[in-house]
């Protein structure tokens, strides 16, 4: 039962209504299910697909009555839809998660990369501008693209320094490839939309706060190829990883697995965002890094740490040869390009919003990894031990 909340001055928090665009997917789901189950907040939930949410809105799924009537979906593309603008006058804030935003999609589909993260997000900065709404808008820590460190000769003492690698909100620059390295194409348009609400901001008066997750990750993330997603398909590298443990396969190194990466656990981001919605004096007009400093790894580290942990959860002993290099090119295709390393500064969130993660890397995947052996285990098993057709 939601209880009166104090905001980070101790005042009383106001129920509001929340436009939350792009609520069916990983980060919308964990949100909608914090903010029914602790906060008074109305949330109108805009996505295509409802699946990762139908547990909240279907009254038998478990969901607590009194939440029934603080969520409503609606199923709206954001690209040809004229109930957006009226949906975004009803509700006090909105907040903009939809976008595609799978790195197997930035070099194979450039241009539905670059209109979903950058013209489908016009019209959505727009009409909160326009009407005067609050936005929060959720960008990427890939705006930093690689870091100046990268550029240093491989033996440089420079390359433990953290003024070459540490990714500030305010002072590092984004440094992407080249045109045809069409990885970037991502990037470079959630840059482009994080101009332009900032510029909406400086001009017009847009009360914005701008998030760049760094690889926020745990259940319910992304999809399982050919179980709940086309067999075909590549998730990012948590499903792909999990994917490849509840199968018995090899984990794929990309380019050796050399890239390093902080991850954070979804439950204690959720908790940065909350703490966004409900103190917009200290989070309009901020960017802020959303992310772990302390669980970083390479990709090969993640490998055999989730190698472990599955083993520990499933009883199951790991494969002989757990991982294997394949290239970029082989994996992803032509234009791939990779963010060498991902750490976030935590100053500004820390002085704004007193938020910090609490969970270790190793904690957040034995949960997760539980959830992927729990949901996926039998759908995998009955998948393989089909007939082969003749
Ligand atoms: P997700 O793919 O699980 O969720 C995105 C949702 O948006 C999906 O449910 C999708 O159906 C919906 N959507 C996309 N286009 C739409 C449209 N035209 N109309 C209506 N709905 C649409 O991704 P996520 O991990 O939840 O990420 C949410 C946001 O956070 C994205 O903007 C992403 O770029 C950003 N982000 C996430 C991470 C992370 O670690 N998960 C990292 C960096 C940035
Ligand atoms: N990766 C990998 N094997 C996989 C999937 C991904 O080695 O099966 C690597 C990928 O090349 C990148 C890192 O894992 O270096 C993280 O990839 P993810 O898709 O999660 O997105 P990113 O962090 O690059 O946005």
């Amino acid at each position: 039962m939601a209880t009166a909340r104090v905001d980070l001055e101790g005042n009383l928090v106001k129920p509001i209504t929340i436009c939350m665009i792009g609520a069916g997917g990983f980060i919308g789901s964990h949100l909608c299910e914090k903010l029914l189950a602790e906060t008074p907040h109305v949330v109108l939930a805009v996505d295509v697909y409802n699946d990762k949410i139908r547990h909240l809105l279907e009254p038998s799924g478990g969901m607590s009555p009194q939440w029934a009537d603080r969520i409503q979906f609606h199923r709206l593309n954001i690209k040809n839809d004229s109930r957006l603008e009226g949906l975004i006058k009803m509700a006090d804030l909105t907040i903009n998660l939809a976008a595609i935003c799978t790195p197997a999609d930035y070099n194979t589909r450039p241009l539905d990369t670059i209109y979903s993260n950058f013209i489908d997000a016009l019209p959505v900065v727009k009409y909160c501008s326009e009407n005067g709404k609050r936005l929060i808008h959720f960008s990427t820590c890939e705006i930093y693209g690689k870091t100046i460190g990268s550029f240093l000769p491989k033996d440089s003492p420079l390359r433990g320094d953290p003024a070459y690698y540490l990714l500030k909100e305010d002072e590092s620059p984004c440094i992407f490839g080249s045109i045809e390295k069409q990885r970037w194409s991502y990037a470079c348009a959630k840059q482009l939309i994080e101009r332009l609400i900032y510029a909406e901001g400086s001009e017009n008066g847009l009360e914005f706060t701008i998030v760049r997750p760094f690889n926020w990750i745990g259940p319910r993330m992304d999809f399982i190829p050919g179980i709940d997603g086309p067999s075909e398909g590549v998730p990012r590298v948590l499903a792909c990883f999990s994917n490849n443990l509840l199968r018995r396969e090899p984990l794929k190194l990309v380019d050796g697995g050399q890239s390093q990466r902080t991850f954070v656990y979804i439950k204690d981001a959720i908790e940065a965002v909350v703490l966004m919605i409900e103190n917009p004096a200290r989070a309009n007009g901020q960017i802020f890094n959303v992310g772990n400093p302390n669980n970083e790894v390479t990709v090969r580290q993640l490998a055999e740490m989730m190698t472990q942990v599955y083993s520990k959860v499933t009883g199951e002993s790991p494969l002989d040869t757990p991982t294997i290099d394949v290239s970029s090119k082989e994996f992803y295709g032509e234009g791939y390009d990779d963010s060498d390393k991902r750490i976030p500064d935590m100053t500004i969130i820390n002085r704004q919003l007193g938020w910090n993660p609490k969970t270790s890397l190793w904690d957040l995947l034995e949960s997760t990894l539980t959830y992927q052996h729990r949901t996926y285990a039998e759908a995998i098993k009955k998948a393989t031990n089909k007939p082969v057709a003749s």
